[in-house]
């Protein structure tokens, strides 16, 4: 079996798995006084330590959720202080948890080549001054792997007095997000996109933001999130986020298989595209089109070679759609609905490619690609 689908999930990373396995052990609810509570606490407590480290926030500032959906739904849903006008400006091609957070967003295009458009950012913002305005922009797309200039969305957003949240799934573990370095407001991350658990993520908050909760309760996680932690899957988190700065060999290993996929399909596969080529990229991700090919059909004869890749977004099982982020780009339907993504990390090989490699051509010849 070969596994190319990082992006959607990352394989479990040993560390991960024995620091969750230790937690389940631990039997108190870390809301408890009594000793296996504080037990139980502590692992939360460090594991939120590990992860102010990783995002360069402030360990009082991080919030644990369910995982990134919930988490970009607080940072959007729960910015603006209730009753407030407020305005949600909201890149295009971010995950749908982020898109479609409030009903109201207004759009940020990009240009063909995936990248924000900061002029037309800087315009939107020159319109008004708007004091409870947030700005959306990604680190790096789930798709095609595109890297968004975020020092100079913060740059616009923080001269016109609006705040910026940058949803860092994708870039977490693989590059530095450093959030107070770089005046990112509200930052978020998913546990199981860099070797941890699925089911975890969490919300790093920068000075002077305040987030209303949306999940309300018992007021667990300084009441920004309601409800019994887990302390397995933040523990699996913490341990993920510890090991991030070993991650440097991975993400240059990944790069490197990357590339040397990309050069044997343009070589030996004309008919293929690959997207968002010449753009500022993250080298752990191939989005690869083979146009008149619908992507699931790909999909599924890959899967039947015992190759793991995905259809554009494939966080959403079932359907058969084009992708709104390459739509988003300008491209047509024949690029946006044949267009795969491989993906790579931490625990990826030179046999993955070769073996996808052999596969795909083995698949665009049967169809006739
Ligand atoms: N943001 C991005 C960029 C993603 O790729 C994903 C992946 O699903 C999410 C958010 C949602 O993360 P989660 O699966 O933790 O809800």
């Amino acid at each position: 079996k070969i596994y190319l689908d990082y992006n959607a999930s990352a394989p479990l990373k040993p560390e991960a798995r024995d620091t969750a396995v230790a937690a389940l052990g631990i039997g108190g609810n870390p809301s408890s006084v009594h000793q296996s509570g504080r037990e139980a606490r502590a692992i939360i407590e460090r594991a939120r330590e590990d992860v102010a480290i990783l995002v360069g926030g402030r360990t009082q500032d991080v919030i644990f959720t369910s995982g990134a959906t919930e988490a970009n739904n607080l940072a959007i849903r729960g910015f603006v202080p209730e009753g407030e006008p407020r305005r949600v400006i909201v890149n295009g091609t971010e995950h749908p948890s982020v898109l479609e957070a409030v009903g109201d967003a207004e759009h940020l295009p990009v240009k063909a080549d995936g990248v924000v458009d900061i002029g037309f950012l800087q315009r939107m913002l020159a319109d008004r001054d708007w004091r409870n305005c947030l700005v959306s922009v990604m680190a790096v797309n789930n798709e095609t792997g595109v890297v968004q200039p975020i020092d100079e969305v913060v740059a616009v957003a923080h001269a016109a007095g609006a705040k910026v949240h940058c949803d860092a799934v994708q870039a977490a573990g693989h590059m530095p997000i450093d959030m107070l370095e770089r005046g990112i407001d509200i930052v978020t991350i998913s546990a199981h996109k860099m070797g941890g658990p699925r089911g975890v993520g969490a919300v790093a908050t920068g000075p002077g933001v305040a987030l209303n909760a949306i999940i309300r309760g018992g007021g667990q996680e300084r009441g920004m999130r309601s409800g019994t932690e887990n302390p397995a899957g933040i523990a699996g988190m913490g341990a993920v986020c510890a090991s991030a700065p070993s991650y440097g060999p991975n993400v240059a290993k990944a790069r490197e298989l990357r590339d040397r996929l990309e050069v044997a399909l343009r070589e030996t596969i004309p008919a293929s595209v690959i997207v968002a080529a010449n753009s500022p990229r993250v080298g752990h991700v191939c989005c690869v089109a083979l146009p008149g090919v619908p992507a699931e059909t790909q999909v599924m004869m890959m899967d039947l070679e015992g190759i793991a890749v995905s259809a554009g977004a494939a966080c959403s099982s079932g359907k058969i759609k084009t992708s709104h982020v390459l739509r988003e780009m300008g491209l047509g339907d024949d690029i946006s609905g044949s267009a795969i993504r491989v993906s790579f990390g931490w625990n990826s090989r030179d046999e993955d490619v070769d073996g996808f490699l052999e596969a795909f051509h083995r698949m665009a010849a049967r169809i006739g690609s």
